[in-house]
């Protein structure tokens, strides 16, 4: 199959797979209604456009890609947060037609540039860790990464099986920190934010690592924070702010 760029162009996608995948994330699969393969780096986002039919209204939001350019379709997380795009989301069926333009950002993510990395994600912010995690496994880049991935509660995590898969299969260590564990939950591992400490006990080696940082404004101001406390090189940070 060709592969060309997504065009920054509008084009139309399907939604072939919805999914609730947490209880405050969904999982939604689009592809492209002409079946064109998608060219991407993972960690960039697309603007998804709703347009309601009777009414013209259009609105549109940015979603970072959790599929590897490997993969036929673009797939997303999604906060169902009850706000004006997710809203529409919420009402969205398998077949329904949605305009997406992109890819765009600077976040981005190759396998042969940086061997060792360390990634630290907020929540739904693992979408673009995902997208990187699916193309070094499908590519057998081999390269040595640590996930610390943090939520607010065990039944969060988003693709845990997939996870445990992908940490078996390549040369990754995952770290899930619970920020808001309760009584009788289960939890037994990591718990509150990620903190200098964390990054210490886990990733001893940070210095040689290029970090990547995405999630929510707050999540991504005290990465950064903890970073400079480590003295990482602002050079070798890369972050993606949703907020
Ligand atoms: C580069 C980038 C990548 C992103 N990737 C993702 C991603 O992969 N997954 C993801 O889930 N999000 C992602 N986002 C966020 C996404 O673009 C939207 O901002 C998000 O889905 C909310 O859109 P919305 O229209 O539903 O909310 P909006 O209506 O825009 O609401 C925004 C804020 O207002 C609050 N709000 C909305 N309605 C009310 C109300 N009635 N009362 C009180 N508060 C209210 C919401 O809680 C929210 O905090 C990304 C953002 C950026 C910039």
């Amino acid at each position: 199959m060709e592969i060309i760029p997504l065009q920054i162009k509008e084009k139309p996608y399907v939604i072939t797979f919805i999914g609730k995948e947490t209880p405050e994330v969904t999982l939604f699969r689009f592809n492209p209604q002409d079946n064109a393969k998608i060219k991407f780096d993972p960690g960039m986002f697309v603007m998804v456009e709703y347009a309601n039919a009777s009414t013209k209204e259009k609105i549109s939001r940015a979603f970072s890609i959790a599929s590897s350019p490997t993969q036929p379709y673009l797939e997303f997380f999604i906060s169902m947060i009850h706000g004006r795009f997710t809203s529409h989301l919420d009402t969205a069926k398998e077949g329904d037609i949605y305009y997406i333009t992109g890819p765009y950002g600077q976040f981005r993510f190759v396998p042969s540039e940086e061997k060792k990395v360390l990634f630290l994600a907020g929540g739904t912010g693992l979408a673009p860790f995902m997208s990187m995690l699916r193309q070094i496994r499908d590519l057998g880049s081999g390269n040595d990464i640590v996930l610390i991935y943090s939520v607010k509660y065990p039944t969060e995590i988003i693709r845990k099986e997939e996870l445990d898969e992908l940490e078996k299969a390549l040369n990754l260590k995952t770290v899930v920190t619970v920020t808001r564990p309760q009584e009788g939950d289960g939890w037994s591992g990591e718990k509150g934010h990620i903190s200098a400490d964390t990054i210490r006990k886990y990733a001893p080696d940070f210095n040689e690592r290029t970090v990547y940082v995405c999630g929510p404004l707050g999540f991504v101001k005290a990465m950064k924070d903890a970073a400079e406390i480590l003295g990482i090189d602002t050079s070798k940070l890369k972050a993606d702010v949703w907020g």
